[in-house]
C-alpha cells in the first residue's frame, strides 16, 4: 500500500497550529513544569545541549571523575556530547532483547572514575532504574536520565527524570512537543538545580545566527508537519538516502560534529507556550491508541512487543517491537520503509557499529545491543496512521513471520 504523496511521520509529534506562531508571553518551562508536576525546568537549545550542561555541572562537582557510561544502544548524540567535553565514554551492553543497561555488565564498568551513568527511557517507556541507581550509589556516580523521547512518561505518578540526579527531555522536531530544537533539564535536588542554572548561564552564549535559523526551521515545521508536507520534507530525502544505500542517514542517525550551543529566543519559547496547552490531551490520546494497537501486535507469532512496566505510563511516540530474526526485520523494512507508513527503527545500529563514529566510540563488541538493533522495528504512533494503514502493516508483518 503506497498512498501517493503522503508520508506518516515516524513518531507522534504534536502538530502546531497557526495561532501558536503569534507573539505570546513566554511561559513554556513554567507551564510544562506545572503540567508534569516537577520542580522548575531549565530550557536549553537541544536535548544534547541540556546533556552538555548536565555533564559540565556534574564534572564541577566531581572533578576527579572523567568517565561516562552509556547504553550501547542509544542516540549517537549522547556519545558525541560525552566526546565533546573530553570525557571518556564507556559502553555498557544491554539486556538480551532489550535496551536497558545490563546490571551485570554495568557492575563491571562502575568504578571511582565514573562520573555519570545515562540510562535511556527509549520509546517513551520508563527504564528500569532500580539496579542502575543502586550501582551508581555504590560507586559514587551520578545518574542522568535520558528522557529525550519520554516527555510525559511517569513512574508511580511522578514524571521521569526525578529518580536520577538529573533528567533531560528533547523538544526536537518529531519528539512530542517541539520548537524545532530544544531541550529541558530537570533535577529533584534544589542545590543541583541551582548549579545547573548557573552552569547554563555561564556557558551558553546568545547566538543570533543560530536563533534566526531555528526560527525559520520552526516556521517550516509548522507549515510542513502534516502528511503531504512530510512527503516532501521527510519522505523525499528518506527515499534518496535509501537509494544511495545509506540507511544511517535515512533513519536520521547521522549527526554533524559541531553541537550548536546557544540560548532559545523569546519567539520560539512563545510558540511552545501555546502548543504545550494541547499536550496533555494529545499524550492521553496517543497512549490510548498505543495500548490498543500493541494488543493486536502481540497476536503476531514470536514478536516481543514492548509495553509499560507495572506502575509506569509511557509517552508513546512510536510502538516498538522485535521480530525473532534480523532477516525478518530487514524484509519488513525492505517492503515498508519507503511506503510512507511511519515504519523504521529507533536507531539503526549499536553505537560501535556506526562507521562515522569511529574514534569517538570505543570499538568493543556489544553483542546484545547489536542483536537488539538488528531485530528492532518501530511503528509510528502518529494519529495520521489510520486503521487501514495499521491493518496493512499487521498483514505484512504476519506474512513475514509466517
Ligand atoms: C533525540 C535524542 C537525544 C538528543 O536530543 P536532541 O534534542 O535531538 O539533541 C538524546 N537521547 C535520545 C534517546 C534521543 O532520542
Amino acid at each position: 500500500m503506497r498512498r501517493r504523496l503522503r508520508e506518516i511521520p515516524p513518531t507522534a509529534g504534536l502538530p502546531l497550529q497557526p495561532a501558536d506562531l503569534l507573539p505570546h508571553t513566554d511561559s513554556l518551562a513554567v507551564q510544562l513544569a506545572s503540567q508534569l508536576g516537577t520542580p522548575a525546568l531549565q530550557l536549553e537549545c537541544s536535548g544534547t545541549a541540556a546533556l552538555l550542561v548536565a555533564l559540565m555541572t556534574l564534572r564541577q562537582r566531581a572533578p576527579a571523575r572523567d568517565t561516562v557510561i552509556v547504553p550501547a544502544y542509544t542516540c549517537p548524540l549522547v556519545a558525541l556530547a560525552v566526546h565533546r567535553l573530553g570525557l571518556r565514554l564507556r559502553l555498557c551492553d544491554t539486556l538480551a532483547d532489550h535496551w536497558d543497561l545490563d546490571p551485570q555488565a554495568l557492575a563491571g564498568l562502575c568504578d571511582e572514575h565514573t562520573l555519570a551513568i545515562i540510562p535511556t527511557h527509549l520509546a517513551g517507556l520508563v527504564a528500569d532504574l532500580e539496579s542502575v541507581l543502586a550501582l551508581a550509589r555504590a560507586c559514587g556516580a551520578f545518574v542522568i536520565e535520558d528522557a529525550a523521547q519520554a516527555l510525559g512518561a511517569r513512574e508511580g505518578g511522578q514524571s521521569v527524570g526525578l529518580r536520577g540526579d538529573v533528567g533531560f527531555f528533547s523538544l526536537a522536531a518529531g519528539k512530542g512537543l517541539s520548537i524545532y530544537e530544544g531541550g529541558l533539564l530537570l533535577a529533584r535536588d534544589d542545590t543541583l538545580r541551582s548549579a545547573l542554572q548557573a552552569a547554563g548561564k555561564a556557558a551558553v552564549p546568545v547566538h543570533g545566527g543560530w536563533e534566526w535559523r531555528r526560527s525559520l526551521e520552526l516556521l517550516g515545521l509548522a507549515a510542513l508537519y502534516r502528511p503531504r508536507g512530510l512527503w516532501l520534507a521527510y519522505g523525499v530525502p528518506l527515499r534518496r538516502a535509501l537509494r544511495r544505500g545509506d540507511p544511517v542517514t535515512a533513519i536520521g542517525d547521522r549527526f554533524p560534529d559541531a553541537i550548536p550551543f546557544h540560548r532559545v529566543g523569546r519567539w520560539r519559547r512563545g510558540v511552545g507556550s501555546r502548543a504545550v496547552r494541547r499536550l496533555p490531551a494529545f499524550l492521553a490520546a496517543n497512549r490510548e491508541r498505543a495500548l490498543a494497537r500493541i494488543e493486536r501486535l502481540r497476536a503476531l507469532p514470536g514478536v516481543t512487543v514492548f509495553d509499560e512496566r507495572t506502575g509506569t505510563s509511557g509517552s508513546w511516540p512510536f510502538l516498538l517491537l522485535t521480530l525473532p530474526r534480523a532477516q525478518q526485520t530487514e524484509a519488513v523494512l525492505g517492503e515498508l520503509w519507503s511506503a510512507g507508513l511511519g515504519l523504521g527503527r529507533p536507531f539503526i545500529h549499536a553505537l560501535p557499529d556506526y562507521a562515522y563514529l569511529a574514534g569517538r566510540v570505543p570499538d568493543v563488541p556489544m553483542p546484545r545491543a547489536a542483536d537488539f538493533a538488528a531485530r528492532a522495528l518501530s511503528i509510528s504512533n502518529s494519529h495520521w496512521l489510520d486503521e487501514e494503514a495499521f491493518a496493512h502493516i499487521l498483514r505484512v508483518l504476519a506474512r513475514h513471520l509466517g
